[in-house]
This record gives C-alpha cells, sequence and structure tokens, in this order.
C-alpha cells in the first residue's frame, strides 16, 4: 500500500488532481507537456508535479505551476507526449545483464560480422579460454544457414568457442570445443539433446541441440563472483531504461539475483523497479524463511513461483491442438506433467504465493488453466491473480476460463514484429488466435506488455508498433484479428503491467500518489503513422522522480 493517503480530490472545473499532504510543496514541475496519463479521471493533462519520488499533483500547466515555490525546479517539456513508464511483464534482465558482461552479442547481420565480433574477443582472451557468444539467430543473418565448426574454428583454434541461439535450445562450437568436451565422431547422442550432423558428410557440424550443449556449458569455468551479478544488473538497467522501460518482472530469478538486485539498487545503480518471479527449485529455501510474493519494496520485490509447462515458441516447440505447418507429426513438447504442476502449486498456492506457469500452446494453456480452476476449487484464495507466462495461442473457451479466473496472460509483444519469419511454422490463420492482445482486452482481461529478452528484444516502441500493426520487419502481416489501438497497447504497457504485480495502486498511470515514473517521447504515438511508432525516440525516462535516462 502507498504510504500516502489515498484521498484524492477534484480541484476546480480545470480537472487538477491533488494529493492532499502535510508538505504540498513540489520539488520538481513539469509543465507544458502532453501527458497521457493512463487515469481515466483526467486522461490527459498538460503538467505534474512531484514530491519524493511521487506525483502530487496533475493538471494544466497553469494550475500545476501554482504550486510551484521559488525551490521548486520547473522543466518546460515543449509540448513533448509523456506517458507513464513501460512494465516489461516478463523478460530475464539479470541474466541477460550477465551475458551481456562475459559474452559477445551476435545479434549481427551476417557470419563475417559474426566472426569479427568473436574474432575480437580472443585476441583479448588468453589462449585456452573459453570465448562465449550470444543472441546468434541464425534467420537474421544473410548467410541465412547455421553457422558450423569451420566459421568458428576460423576466429580461433586456440580458444574454445561456444555460441548461443537467441532462442535458447541449440548452441555452436568450435573444434576445440569439442575437444575440451570429449565429443568426437563416434560420441552418441545425449538423453535430451542430439550432435547435429552434415547431412551429406555425416560428420559433426558444431550445432548442438537441448540437452547436448550441457556437455560444453559443464565445462565453461563458472567465475561469476557477487559484484559481476551487480555490474550485469547495472549493465542491464541502464538499457532498458534509454528504451523507457520503468519496471521488470524477472521470470525467472534465483535468491543470487535477487540479491543483486538489491546490491545494485544500495549502490545507486539500479534504474528501474524489479517483480521477481522464483523458479520452483529455489522456493523451498525461501518458504522456509516465511517468504511469499509481495516482500520487498517498491524496487525490488519478490514475485510469483514460476513453473513450466510446455516448449518455445521461437525455436516451434511449444505444445500445440494441431500440427505445425509442414510438420504433421510434430505437435510440439511438455515440459512437465500435470501432476507435478498441481503439487508444486498446491504448495506455493497454499503459503500465499502468486504462481506464474510458462504455456504457449493450447494444449499448455489448457493443462495450466486446470491446474488453476482445482486449486481454486479445493484451496479458495481471494484475488490469487494467477499468470500464464506467455499464454500465445488461445481459443475462445479458453479465454473464457481465463476471464473467469481473473488468469493475468502475458503475451510476446515483440514477435510479431522481429520473428515474422518464425510465423511460417505456425501459418496465417492459426497467428488469428496468437500473441491474442485483442482477444484478451475484448474479454476484459488485464494482458500485459513483455519481451521475454533475451529471446525478444524489449523496446517498447517495437512492442508498440507489433501490437498495433501486427507485421513484421519486412511487412507481413500476421494475426490481423488481434491489432489493437495505440492507446489500448499503451494501457497494456502500463496499467495492466502494474495490476500483474499487485502494484496497481503504486504505479501503471500519472495520478497523483503513484511513483512518478515516466517517459519523455519525442513525438505522440497516437498521431504519426502506425507503421514508423517504432521510431520514436525515447528522449527521458525517469524513476521515482529522477531522470535515469535523458538522450
Ligand atoms: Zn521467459
Amino acid at each position: 500500500m502507498s504510504p500516502l493517503t489515498r484521498r484524492e480530490f477534484v480541484h476546480g472545473m480545470a480537472g487538477i488532481l491533488l494529493l492532499p499532504l502535510d508538505r504540498t510543496e513540489p520539488q520538481l514541475v513539469l509543465y507544458n507537456a502532453n501527458f497521457f496519463t493512463m487515469n481515466k479521471r483526467l486522461p490527459k493533462a498538460e503538467a505534474v508535479a512531484i514530491a519524493d519520488g511521487r506525483f502530487l499533483a496533475v493538471g494544466s500547466s497553469e494550475e500545476v505551476q501554482a504550486l510551484a515555490t521559488s525551490r521548486t525546479t520547473r522543466i518546460d517539456l515543449g509540448g513533448k507526449t509523456v506517458v507513464p513508464g513501460f512494465i516489461d511483464a516478463h523478460s530475464h534482465p539479470a541474466s541477460a545483464g550477465l551475458s551481456h558482461l562475459r559474452m559477445v552479442d551476435c545479434d549481427l547481420r551476417s557470419i563475417a560480422a559474426i566472426q569479427a565480433a568473436l574474432r575480437e574477443r580472443a585476441d583479448k582472451t588468453p589462449p585456452g579460454q573459453w570465448v562465449l557468444g550470444f543472441k546468434y539467430d541464425d534467420t537474421k543473418t544473410a548467410e541465412g544457414r547455421f553457422l558450423n565448426t569451420g566459421d568458428l574454428d576460423a576466429v580461433s583454434t586456440q580458444h574454445p568457442i561456444f555460441v548461443e541461439h537467441r532462442g535458447g535450445h541449440t548452441a555452436y562450437v568450435n573444434s576445440l570445443a569439442l575437444q575440451e568436451a570429449g565429443v568426437s565422431e563416434e560420441t552418441p547422442d545425449p538423453p535430451g539433446g542430439r550432435f547435429h550432423r552434415d547431412p551429406t558428410t555425416g560428420r559433426l557440424s558444431g550445432r548442438m541441440e537441448e540437452r547436448a550443449s550441457d556437455l560444453f556449458t559443464q565445462q565453461i569455468p563458472s567465475t561469476v563472483t557477487r559484484s559481476d551479478r551487480r555490474e550485469g544488473v547495472k549493465l542491464i538497467s541502464r538499457m532498458m531504461t534509454r528504451t523507457g522501460v520503468t519496471s521488470v518482472h524477472d521470470a525467472y530469478g534465483t535468491p543470487e539475483d535477487l540479491q543483486a538486485y538489491q546490491d545494485a539498487q544500495e549502490a545507486g545503480e539500479l534504474g528501474l523497479r524489479v517483480y521477481c518471479l522464483i523458479g520452483s527449485a529455489q522456493i523451498d529455501r525461501m518458504m522456509a524463511a516465511g517468504i511469499r510474493t509481495g516482500f520487498g519494496n517498491e524496487w525490488v520485490r519478490v514475485g510469483p513461483m514460476k513453473m513450466t509447462c510446455d516448449g518455445s515458441i521461437s525455436e516451434r516447440t511449444a505444445r500445440l491442438s494441431q500440427p505445425y505447418i509442414g510438420r504433421p507429426n510434430d505437435y510440439g513438447i511438455l515440459v512437465t506433467e500435470e501432476a507435478e504442476l498441481y503439487e508444486r502449486a498446491r504448495k506455493a498456492h497454499e503459503a500465499g504465493w502468486q504462481i506464474g506457469i510458462h504455456a504457449n500452446g493450447d494444449v499448455a494453456i489448457d493443462i495450466t488453466l486446470r491446474v488453476y480452476e482445482r486449486l481454486q476449487r479445493e484451496l479458495p484464495r481471494r484475488d490469487p491473480r494467477f499468470r500464464i507466462e506467455h499464454c500465445t495461442l488461445i481459443n475462445d473457451s479458453l479465454v473464457e476460463r481465463i476471464r473467469a479466473l481473473g488468469v493475468i496472460p502475458n503475451p510476446f509483444s515483440t514477435y510479431v514484429y522481429y520473428h515474422g519469419e518464425k510465423m511460417r511454422e505456425y501459418g496465417a490463420e492459426r497467428l488469428n488466435s496468437m500473441f491474442a492482445v485483442r482477444s484478451f482486452l475484448d474479454a476484459g482481461v488485464p494482458v500485459t506488455m513483455t519481451s521475454d529478452y533475451p529471446p525478444g528484444p524489449f523496446e517498447p516502441m517495437m512492442a508498440l508498433q507489433s501490437m498495433v500493426t501486427r507485421t513484421d520487419l519486412r511487412g507481413n502481416l500476421w494475426g490481423p484479428r488481434q491489432r489493437v489501438t495505440v492507446e489500448e497497447a499503451l494501457r497494456v504497457g502500463t496499467v495492466h503491467g502494474a495490476y500483474a504485480s499487485f502494484e496497481e495502486k503504486l504505479k501503471g498511470s500519472i495520478e497523483p500518489g503513484k511513483l512518478a515514473d515516466l517517459v519523455v517521447l519525442g513525438r505522440d504515438p497516437t498521431q504519426v503513422e502506425p507503421s514508423s511508432l517504432i521510431d520514436i525516440p525515447v528522449e527521458r525516462t525517469m524513476v521515482g522522480g529522477r531522470w535515469v535516462f535523458e538522450a
């Protein structure tokens, strides 16, 4: 709950919203701007007053400026558009930050560019030590083929090299890495994994699928220290806030990640707020300490328990009721049995935890809903706000069950735009029921905005464009029935994200008493061509009344 009194009142005909405080002197006034407040009582405003990291007043420039004293800092925003800070309700910031710190970012447009980036790192790395890469995506390189051992041997034969795919399910290695992991042409495929072979020669190609990468990751010395983790958080916080993200839900945090967020916050290096889902394997020690969802403060808070039901959308392993296009016997995979999901969820539900289960395909969503429905039948809890992480492929009856139970779906917001080439395997018709923001909104379900970064880009302006246009970066349209308006997409990315973490009284809109988290945009997103939303510059980001990014 907000420590401030909630008694707001409407003052005068012009509709200024004011918070009666003991201390009514604003430290900061932002005026002459075009505020989209997301507050239904006063949807548009020109100015805000801020004190102690929260909004004190919202209204016209004249009204709000009248509250300023000689000690108040006043900033003229020159008519710019301001929206509440964006909430990315499912991403992996702590681990992504660490990856950015230790690994080469292979999100590049050719194999030659990837080789050059890896070579630069190898040149700075003592021979024999690993060179690591991540965010590699074969569909985004000019060559349109997979990296192979030859490509990576050309980078270095003195360093073992290991490159992860952006989707996280395959990896690519050089000859020295194969040698270090003891993998030869004779090595059989490990359980749950596969060594990919060149179809013409039958020899190892250097591509490792699923559990086959474990043989390599086991060889890579884990030298991550507590201060590395803090540095990783600092780095990702800078990267995300410059795009307008002010809150994230870390979708698979560990106690070490929580520590890193807290360390960064104490050191003044955390620019965004974190709601941290905890993996079910890690939850026992926290439960033993009496911790449950909601523990923490407005910067770092313990979120739900996280579990996984099925496979991935970007790597085409989600569990579907109808097969993938072009693979008539492939329906995807289930990762955890329903009985196990239920047992673990019951324990967490009883202990007062919110629950978030990763379910992409319609079969997995059905299983997850059965678990949630059973929990509420057997152990009814008021307002449990069950979450379905991704909740990608829906149908009318699933949406109705989601609505009836008050479940929060967290679909990928940048996939249509960024991962368009992967959508062919789902097919044009099925896309009308995927990332189904329109269907959720029509049913009154508080669907959120998410990136799942690293697999999906986190830029909120890309998410807006993707949700509004349903068009990919090559201009292909995917599932036009799920289009929403810019205003709706903004609400999804702000108000709904706050609700998903039980923080709707604290953030998500610009209104008195709420945290002063906002984004100044270079253009009004409701006044531009929807296909150019992505080009709107983020000029400044404020979190808790402090600028955390200024262009
Ligand atoms: Zn995720």
